[in-house]
C-alpha cells in the first residue's frame, strides 16, 4: 500500500472541502521532484517484486480452513525477525501491512541489480520470505499466496478466526464485518469515504459458473436479503444484487485480493515513460495468463482474474459520475468544489493513455481522457511533456479520499505526501512513480496487472519473465504501441474464463518502429509462442538471451522460467484458476451446483499446500523440475 500516516482521518464531508487544497500541493511537490530530479539518467535497471499472502488458519478436527485476523501481531513479530536478518542484501526481506487483516505483503529488502544474477536472485528470496513467515506464525495458520480466498464473506459458516458478525458501520457490508479490515485509522477510514463519496455501497456482480445443477435463474439464497440496519440494506434486494451472479458488497473483496507486482526503475523519465509505454500492450496478456482467482464467496465464478471485482470495489463514483443518474445529484455527496463530470472508470482500472509525446504515442491514446484542464496547462507551462502533464492531470480529477488532519499543511519541496495521496489511490495496471526527494532512487515503472502464483517457483517465473521481456523490447528496439481502447478491450477478454484457450486478443502485426501499425487478433499462444509471421514474446525473449554473455547454468534457470510462461501460454500447463476450478468440481463432495463447501474449501486449500510443498505433484498445473524450488 502507499502510505501510512498516523494520525486522525477527516471523514468525508470535512476532506472533500480540502480537495482542491490537496490537488494544489501534491502536483506543486511533483513538480518540485521533477525539478529536482528530472535531469537524471542513466540510472541502473534496478527491480524488485510485491508479493502477498492471505493467512489461513486450519482446523483439522473441523475440517476448516479459515482467514487469520492476526495481521498486526505477525507483522510485529516479522519486523523483530527483519532487524536481526543476514547483511547479505540479497537475503533481505521486508513485510508490509495490506488491507484485508487477514493478509501480509512481502518485498525484497533491497532491490535486486540488473544482472543476470540479479534476475536468478529472486526465486531464492521470495522463498526466504515464505519461510519466514511461516516459521513466524502460529502452527495452525499458514501464509498462502492464493489471488482470492474461496469462502470470503460466506454467509452459511464463520470464515474468519475469529468470526465476526457483519454489522459494520465503515463498510456497510452484508457480508464483510469490519473487522477483516486492517485496522489502522486509513483503511476503515478509506472504506467509509468510498461508500460516502459514491452515495451508496460498492455493488459489484460476478458472473456465476453456471454448472449442472446450478438453479437457473440463480437467485443467491445465502444473501442475508432481509437485513435492514443501514440505508443500502433494501438494495440488495432492489436490483443491486443481480440474477445469475455472485453479489459482491464492500472494499475487501477486492481489496482482500492478492497480486503479483513488479517495479523497476528507468534510466531516465524519458526511458521511464517509453518503458511504461512498450508494457501497456502486455498487461492483459500476461493477466490472462497468470489467472488465479475462479472463486468468490463460497462460488465458482465465470471469470478467472480479479481485476474488476477490485475495479468496482473501490469505485467510488457518484451515480452522476458513472453515468447512471443525471448530473446535479451528485453535489449530494460530492465536493461541492469538485466539478461534476462523467468520469469512465473507476479509480482502480486500466491505463487511459500512454505517456511518451510522440506521434505515436499520441495516436494511439484514442480514449477520450478526462482531466483537469487547469492542472494539465500548469504542468505544460511549468515544462512537463504534453502527455505527461495529461497523465497527471487525469489523475488529479480524483478526489483524495483520507486526508489526516496533522499532516493538511506541508513543505512542497520535500515532501510528496499530498501527491501520493492522489497517486496511490489511483490503481491502474501500470504505475509511473516519481522518484522521491534526495537522489537515491529514480524514476520508476510499476506492472501491476498479474495475480499471486502458488510457488515461488511460478511467481519468480514471472517476475523474471517480464523482467526480461521489457530488456528485450529496449535492446531491440521494438515498438508495441496499439489503440489504448484495444488494450481495454483486451483487459475484458482476459479476465473471462479460460481466456487462454477462448479468447483472442488484439495485438501489433509487426514490432518494427517503421511498419504499417496494424494489429490483428492472436490467441495467446500466438501471442506468446510466436508464428510464422508473428514473432511472439518467448522467441523474443530467448533471442535477446542469444545476444548475451550468459553461462549455461544462467541460461538453464532462466530457460525454467520461460518454459513455464510458454506452457501456461500454450494451455499444455494448466493456470492456477482452471487448476482450481477443475479441483472443486472434481470434489466427491461437489455437488455441481457452483458451491465450494467448508469441506470442499478445507481440502482444496490443504491440496494448494501440498502441491506448493511438492508432496503431491500436479502434472497438469506444474513442470516436473519443480521438485527442484520448493521452499524450505
Ligand atoms: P508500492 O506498494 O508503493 O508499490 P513497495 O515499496 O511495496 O511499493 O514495493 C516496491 C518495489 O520496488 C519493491 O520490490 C522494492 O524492492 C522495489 N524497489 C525499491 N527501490 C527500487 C528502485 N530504486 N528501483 C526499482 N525498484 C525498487
Ligand atoms: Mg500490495
Ligand atoms: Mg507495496
Ligand atoms: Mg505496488
Amino acid at each position: 500500500m502507499g502510505l501510512l500516516s498516523l494520525g486522525t482521518p477527516l471523514s468525508w464531508e470535512q476532506a472533500a472541502q480540502l480537495a482542491p487544497h490537496v490537488r494544489k500541493h501534491g502536483i506543486e511537490q511533483l513538480l518540485s521532484v521533477w525539478r529536482e530530479q528530472g535531469g537524471r539518467s542513466d540510472d541502473p535497471m534496478l527491480w524488485g517484486d510485491e508479493i502477498e499472502y492471505v493467512i489461513v488458519v486450519f482446523d483439522e478436527a473441523t475440517k476448516t480452513a479459515r482467514l487469520s485476523l492476526r495481521q498486526e501481531k505477525i507483522l510485529s513479530v516479522l519486523e523483530t525477525c527483519c532487524a536481526q536478518e543476514s547483511v547479505d542484501p540479497t537475503e533481505r526481506v521486508t513485510f508490509h501491512p495490506e488491507y484485508g487483516r487477514f493478509m501480509i505483503e512481502s518485498t525484497p529488502g533491497a532491490p535486486f541489480d540488473s544482472t543476470i544474477a540479479g534476475l536468478l536472485d529472486v526465486e531464492r528470496n521470495m522463498q526466504l520470505r515464505r519461510v519466514l513467515i511461516r516459521k513466524n506464525v502460529e502452527e495452525t495458520e499458514l501464509p498462502m499466496t492464493i489471488t482470492s480466498f474461496p469462502r470470503l464473506g460466506v454467509t452459511d459458516a464463520p470464515f474468519t478466526e475469529p468470526a465476526y458478525e457483519a454489522n459494520g458501520t465503515a463498510s456497510h457490508s452484508l457480508f464483510l464485518p469490519d473487522e477483516v479490515i486492517n485496522t489502522h485509522v486509513r483503511f476503515p477510514t478509506l472504506t467509509a469515504n468510498i461508500r460516502t463519496r459514491r452515495g451508496s455501497k460498492v455493488a459489484i456482480n460476478v458472473p456465476i459458473y453456471k454448472d449442472e445443477k446450478t438453479p437457473s435463474p440463480f437467485i443467491d439464497p445465502t444473501i442475508p436479503w432481509d437485513r435492514d440496519i443501514f440505508p443500502e440494506d433494501p438494495d440488495a434486494k432492489n436490483g443491486a444484487a443481480l440474477e445469475d451472479h455472485i453479489y459482491l458488497d464492500a472494499m475487501g473483496f477486492g481489496m482482500g485480493c492478492c497480486c503479483l507486482q513488479v517495479t523497476l526503475q528507468a534510466a531516465s523519465i524519458r526511458d521511464a515513460c517509453h518503458i511504461y509505454d512498450q508494457l501497456i500492450p502486455i498487461t492483459p496478456l500476461l493477466m490472462a495468463v497468470s489467472a488465479a482467482s475462479p472463486a468468490y464467496r463460497g462460488y465458482l465464478a465465470d471469470v478467472d482474474c480479479r481485476w474488476n471485482i477490485i475495479s468496482g470495489a473501490v469505485d467510488d463514483r457518484t451515480a452522476a459520475e458513472r453515468g447512471v443518474a443525471p448530473m446535479g445529484q451528485e453535489q449530494l455527496h460530492n465536493s461541492p468544489l469538485t466539478p461534476a463530470r462523467r468520469l469512465r472508470k473507476s479509480r482502480y482500472a486500466a491505463v487511459d493513455s500512454y505517456l511518451s509525446s510522440t506521434e505515436t504515442a499520441v495516436r494511439n491514446s484514442d480514449q477520450p481522457l478526462e482531466k483537469d484542464e487547469e492542472i494539465e496547462a500548469y504542468l505544460q507551462a511549468s515544462g512537463l511533456e504534453p502527455a505527461l502533464a495529461a497523465h497527471f492531470a487525469h489523475l488529479f480529477i480524483r478526489d483524495p479520499l483520507v486526508i489526516f488532519s496533522e499532516r493538511i499543511e506541508q513543505e512542497d519541496s520535500s515532501s510528496m505526501d499530498h501527491f501520493e495521496n492522489i497517486q496511490s489511490t489511483n490503481w491502474q495496471t501500470m504505475r509511473f512513480k516519481p522518484p522521491p526527494h534526495g537522489g537515491h532512487i529514480g524514476w520508476r515503472v510499476e506492472f501491476r496487472p498479474m495475480e499471486v502464483q502458488l510457488t515461488d517457483f511460478e511467481n519468480a517465473a514471472f517476475s523474471v519473465f517480464l523482467m526480461l521481456l521489457t530488456r528485450a523490447i529496449k535492446a531491440l528496439g521494438t515498438d508495441l504501441y496499439m489503440p489504448i481502447t484495444q488494450v481495454d478491450e483486451n483487459m475484458a477478454r482476459a479476465q473471462k474464463r479460460d481466456a487462454v484457450h477462448s479468447q483472442k486478443f488484439f495485438f501489433r502485426r509487426s514490432w518494427v518502429p517503421s511498419d504499417v501499425q496494424e494489429t490483428k487478433e492472436y490467441s495467446v499462444s500466438e501471442l506468446f509462442l510466436g508464428t510464422d509471421e508473428f514473432p511472439g514474446f518467448v522467441p523474443l525473449v530467448r533471442r535477446y538471451l542469444d545476444s548475451l554473455d550468459v553461462t549455461a547454468g544462467d541460461r538453464a534457470r532462466l530457460d525454467e522460467y520461460i518454459d513455464l510462461i510458454a506452457a501456461r501460454a500454450s494451455g499444455t500447463l494448466q493456470t492456477a484458476a482452471t487448476y482450481i476450478r477443475d479441483y472443486v468440481r472434481a470434489h466427491p463432495a461437489y455437488r455441481k451446483d457452483s458451491v465450494i463447501s467448508e469441506e470442499i474449501n478445507y481440502d482444496l486449500l490443504r491440496h494448494l499446500d501440498d502441491v506448493e510443498r511438492g508432496r503431491v505433484t500436479a502434472p497438469n498445473f506444474l513442470p516436473e523440475s519443480y521438485a527442484g524450488h520448493i521452499a524450505t
